[in-house]
């Protein structure tokens, strides 16, 4: 049957399917080393875990309020304005000051920020390379995502963002790290690119889910909140806290759109579920150090493996590095994909993070041995 015009026809052109479907072609092959996912190998917190089975056994298991538990919303914004000098004013109440909502990870929330201010015809810039999901959201909420190439040093700039912007642009969109290039924005660009922006009337919603993986030191990790009360902050449990099946994050941000994503998470899907807020309520207190230390090793790993043979940024934060195939391959992207299936290794090609079809991403989630093994067949099968 033909489908009607709508938003799954819009992102059908895409004609990628997601990673995981291309992680299922590899899944008969023996002792593959995957560094295709972006899941943590660290267990969740065993207080998270208790938490929210104490709250299933304990009978919180109704509807919650739409934006969420109200004391996890306050300690949230409690949160906020410790660390950000500008966010002094929070408010529910949906007018001035802003405001905290949790949301069905960060995916769910930033659904429900492009179905809450994106129109037929507005532009939102992002980088390329990007996290996948954002383009196809932004499509299927009838969007144009307008692309801001930062090959190869993986930095944006605002020099870079003033020649994309034009009187359609609506949203800048930004991913420091960055999935896939482990690319951090310096506070001093960050600055510039957060005035910019608002200096155009451009808001700026900010994915900040890998903050807590900021290697230099992520007691002054950049986050757009420095610079602006007037930006939507995403952040999540999902990589922090190995939550991703939780569906759990949240996002602060003026009052104003709060309360707009807030009616339409309503409509949606009423609320993110009540044990999964009973754990993140709990995970905001477990200290993450241990297991970023463990993936900045894991970096090192990276950099020092695969260097010799291929050209990559290294990363300065979250857990993945985006890597040019080599030119004397002559492969593309899918074909060396394919081809380093069968030498054992599983990464993702990087069409499904670009317009450009000569990268690929790896993943460094798991065990340092199997990193380790993964690096060396990519290293030796670069090497031939
Ligand atoms: N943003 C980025 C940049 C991501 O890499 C991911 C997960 N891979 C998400 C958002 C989705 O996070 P969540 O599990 O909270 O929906």
């Amino acid at each position: 049957m033909k489908l009607p015009d709508c938003a799954v026809t819009r992102i059908r052109h895409l004609g990628k399917g997601g990673i995981r479907d291309f992680a299922d072609l590899a899944r008969s092959v023996q002792d593959l080393v995957d560094l295709s996912v972006g899941q943590p190998d660290f267990d969740v917190p065993s207080a998270v875990k208790a938490a929210a089975i104490g709250a299933i056994e304990g009978g919180f298991n109704r509807y919650t309020s739409t934006g969420g538990i109200p004391e996890l919303r306050d300690r949230i914004a409690r949160r906020v304005i410790e660390r950000h000098s500008q966010w002094t004013h929070y408010n529910r109440d949906g007018r001035d000051g802003f405001d905290v909502f949790v949301t069905a990870g960060v995916t769910g929330g930033l659904i429900l920020a492009f179905m809450s201010l994106v129109e037929s015809g507005n532009e939102v810039l992002m980088c390329d390379p990007y996290f996948g999901l954002y383009q196809e959201a932004v499509i299927m909420c009838g969007g144009t995502p307008v692309f801001v190439d930062t090959f190869p040093s993986f930095q944006i700039t605002a020099d870079l963002i003033a020649s994309h912007l034009t009187e359609r642009t609506k949203i800048l969109l930004l991913n420091s790290p960055s999935n896939p290039t482990g690319a951090v924005i310096d506070r001093e660009e960050l600055r510039k690119i957060v005035t910019l922006a608002e200096s155009r009337g451009v808001l700026v919603i900010s994915d900040e889910i890998y903050s807590d993986f900021f290697y230099d030191n992520a007691a002054n990790y950049p986050s757009v909140a420095d610079f602006s009360t007037q930006a939507l902050v995403f952040r999540g449990f999902s990589k922090s806290h190995s939550m991703t099946g939780w569906r759990i994050g949240y996002v602060y941000g003026p009052a104003s759109l709060i309360r707009c994503m807030e009616i339409v998470q309503g409509q949606a899907y009423v609320c993110p579920a009540t044990s999964a807020q009973a754990g993140a309520m709990v995970a905001l207190d477990v200290p993450v150090d241990e297991h970023v230390q463990n993936y900045w090793r894991r970096k090192d790993l990276v950099i020092s493996i695969l260097s010799k043979y291929f050209e990559f940024s290294p990363p300065r934060g979250g857990f993945y590095a985006f890597v040019k195939v080599p030119d004397h391959l002559a492969m593309d992207d899918l074909t060396f994909a394919h081809y380093a299936i069968s030498r054992g290794v599983l990464v993702v090609p990087g069409r499904y993070f670009s317009r450009r079809q000569d990268h690929f991403r790896i993943s460094f989630t798991c065990p340092e041995k199997r990193l380790e093994i993964g690096l060396k067949r990519l290293h030796s099968l670069a090497r031939e």
